[in-house]
């Protein structure tokens, strides 16, 4: 279809239809065309690429004997009689008798619509559509629509009705009708990007067939494989590009090479002073194979809290500094990285290796003088916070950046730690379990080891959910905890108080529990709004026992480490995510006494009734928590501030479309493995999608 018919002057003739205007689209024109705008349709093509987000489902025939009240049907009969009067509150009413083909009467309702009355005679043939009541006395429906059929008509069953996304001023049905009378001249045009052999591989249609089924589909199943084929041709676009990504980054090199040989291998494990996990072991095995070539690492590494994450960080990190690089620890708060610095100097006394700690809030003075060591190489491991990242930061020479809670940054900002000349290794560790899908599509240039099994001799956790007026019940239990020596930990997720007066925050239970509950415990009060040096003095009297109860915020999600605190109480824990109340139970599943949570639903909310508290409840398995808070919640959540730096997807899930996921993966680097620069005629077309959408992730400012 590229010659117009005769007598539309409204085009400028396009070379294709598709890159015109949509105001040149058949039936749109320049008013729908603005409307249209809004909706991020500009040309033609976009009319084609705007999906119905939905179908609603045709009504399908019935008998009366199928009839379920308050549904949709549609039914055939013939008119058996027909009435009208006036409703006591002066509406016209219509009513109708239909004798219905597959057994049983219906009647028919219209109010104010007499001149209906003419093609309602008694023994016309009927298609009624609408939704069934049932009264005292017979089956109704109310204002149906209809159709007139003739006697030999058959009636086809109806087909599924697309739902498109709107916008004010412009309703379902004009929508519907401008694809109807827009996508036939469009739809031969539309160009395929998947060659035959991919469409085999992927076992979708081709672009023209799958276009007139998601827009028009014959049934139900017709639509779900036209989607399939475009959350396909999106899920493999992204993994092509994270594909080109990862290669290019390995032809680069330019990475310190560090292997593992034997005697700095077994002297590393002794200074580790454990004897690694199954999970561990081949994490650190991951890391010393990748450590010793010269393309960079690009390592993932999740574990629940307590897993043993850091053992493994302080592998790769001595794995480093044994082959005189430097090497540098990040973490998302101070209070996080100066534990890491203590539990690394710790380790680290009789070694030779010189640590050092980067904050923001060393003096001037001290900073100046540390980042002149750093810049001279005569710092080995430098850990430190965000002010890692900043423009006077320079290594000597660094070989590995560990980056800790990666979740609390975005792995973009990777890039920024200076260092002339060397490509250094990168490993990430996460606490917060990432699905596998979000993996695979947000980090998917990263390379994941999991570890899943605790470390030996770990005490299990009771984990209680319950309601706000059972709390009078639970403070004795904490209070003989600490009459045994254990601490504990009450968490209440609001610093101020809030409008919502029955939300008690921080400071009011803090208040509460030394007046009221907790009367003659020793209680401290822990929230982001304390400066570093007060957090600092509440955490050590905590740490060093002097406090028996700590009252705090979610900051302690990332920050607490102390064996003898045993018991948490998670006030509110109905607005936490899976995930987050998961993080919060590791605190006190660190020491070798049992640990015990109480999470506490807000008022108002039954546990019982609750997703959310009865799978934290039920599982301790954080990777099975957080498919579950996909689940529930959504990507959107579970990813919280994660920047993964890629434009989110428009028509595949990361919550339905797992298996998609997956195959695209596949196929995405069969396709590399076949033609790695994608060169071959027959790939151009996906190529350069590829390029237009994922450019920016890719680097590339100019995608021709
Ligand atoms: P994560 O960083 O994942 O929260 P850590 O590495 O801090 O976990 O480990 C938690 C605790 O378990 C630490 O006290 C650590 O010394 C101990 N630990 C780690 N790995 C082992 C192991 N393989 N055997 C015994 N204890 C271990
Ligand atoms: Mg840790």
């Amino acid at each position: 279809m590229n010659t117009k018919p005769a007598g539309d002057t409204r085009s400028p003739l396009p070379k294709s239809r598709l890159v015109a205007d949509v105001q040149y689209a058949p039936g749109v024109g320049p008013a729908r065309a603005e409307l249209l705008r809004r909706l991020g349709i500009q040309r033609c093509v976009d009319l084609l690429f705007h999906f119905p987000r939905d179908y609603e489902m045709p009504a399908p025939v019935a008998g009366s004997s199928d009839f379920i009240p308050n549904t949709r049907y549609t039914v055939v009969g013939h008119v058996v009689e027909m009435d009208e009067r006036v409703t006591q509150s002066g509406k016209h009413m219509l009513g109708v008798l239909l004798d219905l083909e597959s057994g049983g009467l219906l009647r028919l309702l219209w109010f104010n619509q007499p001149f209906r009355k003419q093609e309602l005679r008694p023994g016309v043939r009927l298609k009624a559509t609408g939704v069934v009541r049932s009264t005292v006395l017979n089956w109704e429906m109310i204002q149906p629509h209809t159709v007139v059929l003739s006697p030999d008509e058959t009636v086809e069953e109806g087909r599924p009705v697309p739902i498109y996304p709107l916008t004010e001023g412009l309703k379902a049905s004009h929508m519907r009708a401008i694809m109807r009378s827009a996508l036939p001249a469009l739809i031969p045009q539309a160009p395929e990007v998947l060659p035959p052999w991919l469409r085999h591989r992927l076992d979708v249609d081709e672009i023209g067939t799958a276009l007139q089924n998601i827009h028009f589909p014959q049934t139900i199943d017709d639509a779900a494989r036209a989607r399939r084929r475009f959350k396909l041709q999106e899920l493999l676009t992204l993994q092509l590009a994270i594909a080109i990504q990862r290669r290019r980054r390995e032809s680069l090199g330019g990475a310190p090479v560090c292997p593992p040989e034997g005697k700095i291998h077994s002297r590393i494990l002794r200074r580790l002073g454990v004897e690694l996990t199954h999970d561990q072991a081949s994490a650190v095995a991951d890391i010393g194979r990748e450590m010793a070539r010269e393309i960079p690492m690009n390592r993932l590494l999740q574990g629940d809290v307590g897993s043993g994450k850091t053992v493994v960080a302080m592998y790769a990190l001595l794995l480093c500094v044994a082959h005189g690089f430097q090497a540098a620890l990040m973490a998302p708060t101070e209070v996080l990285a100066s534990q890491h610095f203590r539990t690394l100097t710790e380790r680290l006394r009789a070694s030779r290796v010189r640590t050092a700690l980067l904050t923001g809030s060393l003096t001037a003075g001290r900073r100046k003088e540390l980042l002149a060591q750093i810049a001279a190489g005569e710092v080995d491991l430098v850990i430190g916070t965000q002010a890692l990242l900043s423009e006077d930061v320079r290594f000597a020479h660094l070989g590995l950046v560990i980056v800790d809670e990666q979740h609390k940054f975005g792995v973009r900002q990777r890039a920024r730690l200076r260092c002339e000349g060397v490509r250094p290794h990168y490993l990430v560790l996460t606490a917060t379990p990432i699905p596998r899908t979000i993996t695979i599509s947000h980090f998917g240039d990263l390379d994941v080891s999991v570890l899943r099994e605790k470390p030996p001799g770990r005490s299990p956790v009771h984990t209680y959910c319950i309601e706000q007026s059972e709390l009078d019940r639970w403070w004795p239990f904490v209070r003989a905890r600490v009459a045994e020596g254990r601490q504990a930990l009450v968490i209440a997720p609001r610093v101020q108080a809030s409008d919502d007066a029955e939300r008690a925050s921080a400071q009011e239970w803090y208040q509460r529990l030394r007046t009221d509950v907790l009367p003659g415990l020793r209680i401290g009060l822990l929230h982001g709004q304390l400066d570093a040096g007060e957090k600092e003095t509440v955490l050590t009297a905590f740490a060093d026992g002097r406090l028996d109860v700590l009252v705090a915020t979610t900051v302690v999600e990332v920050g607490i480490d102390v064996p003898n605190a045993t018991v948490m109480t998670i006030l509110d824990a109905d607005r936490l995510g899976l995930a987050q109340l998961h993080q919060l139970r590791g605190r006190v599943s660190r020491g070798t006494f049992p640990g015990y949570v109480c999470a506490v639903a807000s008022p108002g909310c039954v546990p019982s009734d609750h997703q959310r508290l009865q799978a934290f409840e039920r599982s301790h398995d954080g990777f099975e928590l957080a498919e579950l808070d996909l689940q529930l919640r959504g990507p959107g959540d579970v990813l919280g501030t994660a920047q993964s730096g890629l434009p989110p997807l428009r028509i595949a899930s990361l919550v339905d479309d797992t298996d998609l996921i997956e195959l695209a993966r596949e196929v995405a680097d069969e396709v590399l493995q076949r033609d790695p620069e994608l060169t071959a005629a027959d790939l151009q077309l996906l190529r350069r999608r590829t390029l237009q959408r994922y450019g920016d992730f890719l680097g590339l400012s100019d995608v021709g």
